[in-house]
């Protein structure tokens, strides 16, 4: 197979990151990994993974050395609404320290592309106030109010990037996720997003019981599987586009709505107790794929329905692998 060109991806030891490398090595690229953890549930594909903390400066330069052509540049400090409402000096420092580091040593090193990671947190919280929230348009992130701390610290970078466009003619990308799940993705531990929360949840829980709930459930969302989002970003670095773009789907559903779809894949009737003093974000959004379907001829398909059978039986196996499963699984033979 010919090589068709070096690539480096940031994050590479997490989850998009991670599904991005499998993509990237399976279309036939040469692919450094860098981050400051190995993926977690099983080995990477990359050519060469190193582990690098990219706070530092001189790591950036490592990382990007060597004729690397494009830079994905996903690493940062995040999580779940839980973790990105209580850690806001961490996440803005660390996230400021890695961006501005890699555009400057992709751009010292001459990397071709520099594609950014940002956010739908990006967007005016003036604008998602209501479940029924109408669809986010790129230019609904000004004027500027978005999520504190990690929001901001997105919006921040995706001006940065236009500032290396105009000041080096740096070419970036920068993309806009709104709730990306699947297999090989964080389900526990705190940085966990709702998809995989709730699906642990409805896997731990027994059939007639039980789970919590971060607020009335009646917030919404739209969600992306992950093959979606990786040809996404294949997509945005091989086009033209150099603003930012939304990437996700346009189903909004609500997450007691979600909670319904999942426990019907694990084949559960479960009851929902609602947490009110948990956090729960924005109360509606929604992203506007017009701007996405004209430039790039193409929209995430993969329906929810799918892409979370598949997830859920992911978490659910590695529930039983790590031994958490067998309790209930007793229990239920017993009934
Ligand atoms: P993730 O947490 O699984 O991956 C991020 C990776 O960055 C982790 O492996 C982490 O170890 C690494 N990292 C953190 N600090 C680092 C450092 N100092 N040096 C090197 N590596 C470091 O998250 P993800 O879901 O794969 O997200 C990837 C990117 O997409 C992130 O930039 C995130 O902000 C963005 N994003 C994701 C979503 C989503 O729904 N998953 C939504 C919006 C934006």
């Amino acid at each position: 197979m010919t090589i068709r060109g070096r690539v480096l991806v940031t994050g590479a030891g997490g989850f998009i990151g991670h599904h991005l490398v499998k993509r990237l090595k399976a279309e036939g690229y040469w692919v450094r990994g860098a981050d400051i953890k190995e993926p977690e549930y099983e080995s990477t594909a990359a050519d060469e993974f190193e582990l690098l903390d990219l706070r530092k400066y001189d790591n950036c330069l490592l990382a990007t050395r060597g004729g690397i052509d494009q830079v994905y540049n996903l690493a940062a400090d995040m999580g779940g609404i839980g973790y990105i409402t209580a850690s806001h000096a961490d996440i803005s420092r660390n996230n400021i320290l890695i961006n501005a580091q890699m555009l400057e040593a992709s751009r010292l090193n001459r990397t071709s592309r520099f594609l950014f990671s940002s956010s739908a947190c990006v967007y005016a919280q003036s604008k998602q106030r209501d479940a029924e929230v109408t669809p986010l348009r790129e230019e609904d992130a000004y004027p500027a109010d978005p999520e504190a701390g990690y929001g901001w610290e997105k919006l921040f970078t995706e001006e940065l990037c236009r500032y290396y466009r105009q000041d080096y003619r740096f070419e970036t990308r920068i993309v806009r996720f709104h709730n990306v799940y699947g297999p090989l993705g964080t389900y526990e531990g705190g940085k966990e997003k709702a998809p995989a929360a709730i699906s642990r949840k409805v896997a731990l829980a027994q059939d007639g019981g039980s789970i919590d709930i971060w607020g009335d459930g009646e917030q919404t969302r739209s969600f992306m599987y992950v093959d979606d989002c990786v040809e996404g970003l294949l997509r945005l670095m091989a086009s033209d586009y150099n603003d930012p773009l939304n990437l996700g789907t346009d189903r909004l559903i609500s997450i007691n709505e979600l909670v319904e779809l999942i426990s019907g894949i694990a084949g559960k009737r479960l009851t929902k107790r609602h947490d009110l003093t948990k956090p729960q974000g924005v109360r509606g959004r929604n992203s506007d794929n017009s701007r996405l379907r004209q430039t790039l001829d193409w929209e995430p398909s993969v329906s929810l329905e799918e892409g979370l059978a598949v997830t859920y039986r992911w978490i659910e196996n590695e529930l039983r692998h790590t031994g958490r499963l067998s309790n209930i699984l007793t229990a239920r033979s017993a009934d």
